[in-house]
C-alpha cells in the first residue's frame, strides 16, 4: 500500500525543496546502482533468472492487473529492475547488431529533457527541444558539407521514418497534386537489394504499392551496380513510368556496403536530362554509416589519434566515400546506432529546408527555415504530433564527444574489428570472411562443409542453387548454436547477404554470422578470447551438422 498523503509527492516539486530533490535523486541512485548490481562484465547479459517459456507472454496477459492502490516508488523500482534481469547488456562480449549502449551524455539529455517535458511539437511548448533541434541540424549539415543557412531537418522516428518522409518528399516533388488527389499511379522508387527494408514498407504506407520499388543489383561490396540502376530506370521511364525516388545506402546494416552517391547523383542528373524529367530525389540511408563523416577533415596523414596502420586504411576508404553525402537531397543520422543515444533519436536532414514546405498542411504555415523567430517554429509536416525533445539527447551527446571523441570510439571498434579479422583468418581459417571488401565494424563470415572455401565460386555463379542453400542450412546449425548460448557472446547474423546467381539461373542470397562491434568495452585485447570461442562454436557446428546429414542420409535409404 502507498500511503501517499499527498499525490503530489509523486512529481518532482516546483519549488525546488531539497527533501524532494533528494528524494528523487535517492531513486534515480536506486536504479542506477541496481543495474550495476546486475552487471557481469564476462557474460552478455545482465545477471538474474528469467524462464521465457512458450507461456511467458499468455501468462503475464492472464495476471497483469493494475493494482487499486499504488506502492511506494522504490518497490516500483524493485519492479522494474525486475524487469532487467537476464537483459542484454553491452559488454565486450555484446557483438550483435547496431545495438549500442546509450552513453551517459545520451542518458542525460534524456533526463534534461524529461525534466521539463516540453512538446517538440511548437517552439512555445518545447522552447529546449527546439533551439537543440536547429542547433543539431546545423552541426550536422556543417559536417557532411550542407549549407546551413539552406538546410532543415528534424529528430523523427528512426532511420525508417527519415526514408519514409524523403519518399513523401518525392512523391511531392513529382506532382503538385498528390497531396489533395491522391498518388500517381506511375511513379517508381529505387534501392539496392542490400538496402534496409524501410523502403519497402514505405511504398505500401503511401499508397504506391511495393510493386513499385525497384530493386537494384549489388557488387560483391554490397554497393548498388549503378549501371543497373541506370537500366532499371529507363526500363521504366520507356514504359511510361517517372522515377521519383532512389534510396542510396551509405553503409548496409549488413555488410557496411556504401552506395557511390557521386555516381548516384550524376548518372541520375545526366538521365533526367535526357529524358526530359526532374531528377528523382535522392535520399542517403546514412542512418548507421554517416557517423563516419566524422572523419571529413581527419588528418590522415599526420594521424594526430595514432589510430594503428589497418584501421587507419579502413577509415579512409570509408571517409573517402561519406564525404559524398553532401550529393543526397536528404539523409539520416540515426543518434541511437553510433551517436551513442538512448533510443529513438533519429535525425533526418533535407539538403533544402524549403522542401519541407511541401509537406506543410496549410500553405499559409510558415516552415521554419528563413522563419525562425519564436513562436514560428511548428512543424505540421512531420507525421509526427506531439513530438520528444529528443534533439538534447543528441545535442548533449554532440558537445560530450566532440569530433574527436567519436573519432575515437569509431577508430576502437575499427580496430577491434581489423583484429578480429586478422584472429579468425588465422585461428578458424574455415570461416570465410565474405564482406573481406568492406572494411569498418561489421564481419560477415560463413561457413563451408569440410572447410571448403566455396565463396569464389558462388560469387562467379557457378554454384547451383541446391548447393548454395544446403551450405546455408551449415550456417543456419551454427546461427542456432551461437543463438542457444547468446548469454556468454552475442553474435548476430543475417540470411540476405548478397544475392548470388547459380549455375541454374537463379538467385540466391548467402547466411553468413556476423560480429559487429558496437560496445565500447570490447577492446583489441578480447580478440583472442572471442574467436577462441568461435572455434570451439564452429567446431560443434560441423559435428551437429554432420550427424544431421548422415540422419538425412539414413533416411532417403530407408524411403526411396
Ligand atoms: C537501422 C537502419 C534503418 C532503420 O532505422 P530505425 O532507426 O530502426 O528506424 C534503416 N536503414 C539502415 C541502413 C539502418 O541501419
Amino acid at each position: 500500500m502507498n500511503n501517499i498523503s499527498d499525490i503530489r509527492l509523486l512529481f518532482p516539486s516546483d519549488d525546488g525543496n531539497l527533501t524532494q530533490q533528494n528524494h528523487m535523486m535517492d531513486l534515480i541512485g536506486q536504479i542506477v546502482s541496481g543495474v550495476d548490481e546486475l552487471k557481469d562484465p564476462e557474460s552478455a547479459f545482465l545477471k538474474g533468472d528469467k524462464e521465457r517459456g512458450p507461456l511467458f507472454y499468455k501468462e503475464l496477459a492472464e495476471t497483469s492487473r493494475i493494482p487499486a492502490s499504488g506502492s511506494p516508488m522504490e518497490d516500483v523500482n524493485k519492479e522494474l529492475l525486475g524487469l532487467l534481469h537476464a537483459h542484454p547488456y553491452h559488454t565486450k562480449y555484446f557483438l550483435t547488431n547496431i545495438l549500442p549502449m546509450a552513453s551517459i551524455p545520451g542518458v542525460l539529455g534524456m533526463i534534461a529533457a524529461f525534466m521539463v517535458n516540453g512538446n517538440n511539437l511548437w517552439d512555445v511548448y518545447g522552447p529546449a527541444g527546439a533551439e537543440a533541434e536547429v542547433k543539431v541540424v546545423a552541426m550536422m549539415s556543417d559536417l557532411i558539407g550542407y549549407d546551413t543557412a539552406l538546410s532543415g531537418g528534424y529528430t523523427t522516428w528512426g532511420g525508417q521514418g527519415a526514408i519514409f518522409t524523403g519518399l513523401r518528399l518525392a512523391i511531392n516533388k513529382a506532382s503538385a497534386t498528390a497531396g489533395k488527389s491522391g498518388v500517381p499511379q506511375n511513379l517508381y522508387a529505387f534501392c539496392s537489394e542490400a538496402a534496409h527494408y524501410s523502403l519497402y514498407k514505405s511504398m505500401e504506407a503511401t499508397g504506391l504499392g511495393s510493386n513499385h520499388l525497384i530493386k537494384i543489383r549489388t557488387n560483391e561490396d554490397s554497393s548498388m551496380d549503378v549501371l543497373d540502376l541506370k537500366e532499371k530506370m529507363e526500363q521504366v521511364i520507356a514504359n511510361g513510368g517517372i522515377p521519383i525516388y532512389v534510396v542510396a545506402t551509405t553503409g548496409t546494416t549488413d555488410a557496411m556496403g556504401i552506395d557511390p552517391l557521386d555516381e548516384v547523383f550524376n548518372m541520375t542528373e545526366r538521365l533526367a536530362q535526357e529524358h526530359g524529367i526532374k531528377r528523382p530525389h535522392i535520399h542517403a540511408d546514412s542512418a548507421l554509416g554517416g557517423f563516419f563523416a566524422f572523419f571529413n577533415n581527419y588528418d590522415f596523414s599526420g594521424n594526430p589519434l595514432n589510430i594503428q596502420y589497418e584501421a587507419l586504411t579502413a577509415l579512409k576508404a570509408i571517409q573517402g566515400k561519406m564525404k559524398h553525402l553532401n550529393k543526397a537531397d536528404s539523409l539520416c543520422f540515426d543518434f541511437q546506432k553510433l551517436g551513442q543515444t538512448p533510443y529513438s533519436t533519429s535525425l533526418f536532414l533535407v539538403k533544402n529546408g524549403s522542401d519541407l514546405k511541401l509537406l506543410d498542411l496549410d500553405p499559409d504555415e510558415t516552415p521554419y527555415v528563413g522563419h525562425r523567430g519564436y513562436g514560428q517554429y511548428h512543424t505540421s509536416y512531420t507525421l509526427e504530433c506531439s513530438r520528444m525533445g529528443s534533439s538534447i539527447s543528441i545535442y548533449s551527446a554532440l558537445l560530450a564527444f566532440g569530433i574527436e571523441g567519436y573519432q575515437r570510439l569509431l577508430a576502437q571498434f575499427v580496430e577491434v574489428n581489423v583484429a578480429f579479422r586478422e584472429a579468425l583468418q588465422r585461428e578458424v581459417p574455415e570461416a570465410v570472411i565474405v564482406n573481406h571488401l568492406n572494411p569498418g565494424i561489421i564481419t560477415l563470415f560463413r561457413l563451408y562443409p569440410e572447410g571448403k572455401n566455396g565463396y569464389a565460386e558462388e560469387y562467379a555463379g557457378t554454384r547451383s542453387y541446391e548447393e548454395i542453400e544446403s551450405d546455408n542450412r551449415l550456417n543456419e546449425v551454427l546461427f542456432e548454436i551461437l543463438g542457444r548460448d547468446r548469454k556468454e557472446m552475442f553474435f548476430g547474423d543475417t540470411k540476405k547477404h548478397l544475392y548470388v546467381p547459380t549455375r541454374d539461373h537463379k538467385r540466391i542470397a548467402l547466411y553468413a554470422s556476423k560480429l559487429f562491434v558496437i560496445s565500447p568495452h570490447t577492446q583489441v585485447s578480447d580478440v583472442g578470447q572471442i574467436v577462441q570461442y568461435l572455434k570451439s562454436k564452429i567446431e560443434e557446428t560441423y559435428a551437429e551438422y554432420n550427424r544431421m546429414t548422415k540422419r538425412e542420409h539414413k533416411h532417403e535409404e530407408i524411403y526411396t
